[in-house]
């Protein structure tokens, strides 16, 4: 083997991880895998070792140039837009012909602001599919035209305006603000500006968790409460007038849901009258 080649392959094996690049098993294998057959190649027809030795070279280079780079927001922004308008926007014209006219979604979704739980991913919703409120661990609030006139705006807009014949409240594993509510004190202390205020929302859940799974583990426990807040919501929905009238009317329907990205899960729940049993996806 020339030694160029040699140290090529070193330089490979020993590169550093890229960001976010998948440490799976799998991933390894593969790229043992990978070293492997070229191994096993260049053994069987050794004329191509300068051929495999500038090629490596090459990719060596791409990977050490990609690694090196600093983030750059623009870029992203830029590169992203470019491939959703070349592989969406222009290759379904009608979709967004329709959508250019008006929106008539059938869903009001509330999610929690996590980076890992956006419900257009994990549901498929398409453009025009779901109305989307996403805050701090996917809470909806009583009806407060002061306090909490943000979420009021989205809920009548979307009840009234769009008339959504779904609100879904989902709550997600390994929720960070959900963690948080279990972790304030029993004095109600609170050491953020707004974190803390914004989750007490969902206190009557926590109450219910700790006296139904105390000897649960916190995060047992946080996976409970992960789950009752979101029937705290479902509750809190109702203080809305107009949802009210929906529901009575059965021309709205409210559903929970709980996904985890541990598992790869989703479990859904329905408020008619009282909850009915989960089903699990
Ligand atoms: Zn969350």
């Amino acid at each position: 083997m020339a030694g160029k080649f040699k140290e090529c392959l070193m330089l490979c094996c020993s590169r550093k991880p890229l960001q976010g690049e998948d440490h799976s098993n799998m991933a390894k294998d593969s790229y043992e895998d990978a070293i492997a057959g070229l191994k096993k190649l260049l053994s069987e027809k050794g004329e191509l070792e300068v051929f495999a030795a500038a090629k490596i070279n090459q990719l060596t280079a791409e990977l050490e140039a990609t690694a090196d780079k600093p983030f750059n927001p623009v870029e992203k922004i830029k590169t992203g837009f470019a491939h959703f308008k070349k592989e969406k926007f222009e290759k379904n014209p009608a979709l967004y012909g329709e959508l250019a006219k008006g929106q008539s979604p059938k869903f009001l979704v509330f999610a929690c602001s996590d980076s890992r739980v956006c419900p257009s991913h994990i549901l498929d919703f398409q453009p025009g599919e779901a109305f989307i409120v996403r805050n701090i661990a996917n809470m909806v609030p009583p009806y407060d035209q002061t306090k909490y006139s943000g979420v009021g705006a989205a809920i009548e807009y979307a009840v009234l305006h769009l008339k959504v014949e779904n609100i879904v409240v989902i709550g997600h594993s390994c929720c960070g603000g959900i963690k948080g509510l279990m972790s304030i004190p029993d004095d109600g202390t609170t050491a953020s500006d707004f974190i803390e205020n914004w989750v007490k929302i969902c206190l009557p859940a926590k109450a219910k968790v700790k006296a139904e799974c105390g000897g649960l583990d916190f995060t047992e426990q946080c996976t409970n409460l992960e789950k009752e807040a979101v029937n705290i919501s479902l509750g809190n929905l109702l203080t809305y007038p107009f949802v009210k009238e929906g529901a009575a009317k059965k021309t709205l329907s409210l559903k929970g849901g709980h996904y985890d990205f541990v598992k790869g899960s989703f479990e859904l729940w329905s408020l008619d009258f009282g909850l009915s049993p989960s089903v699990f996806l």
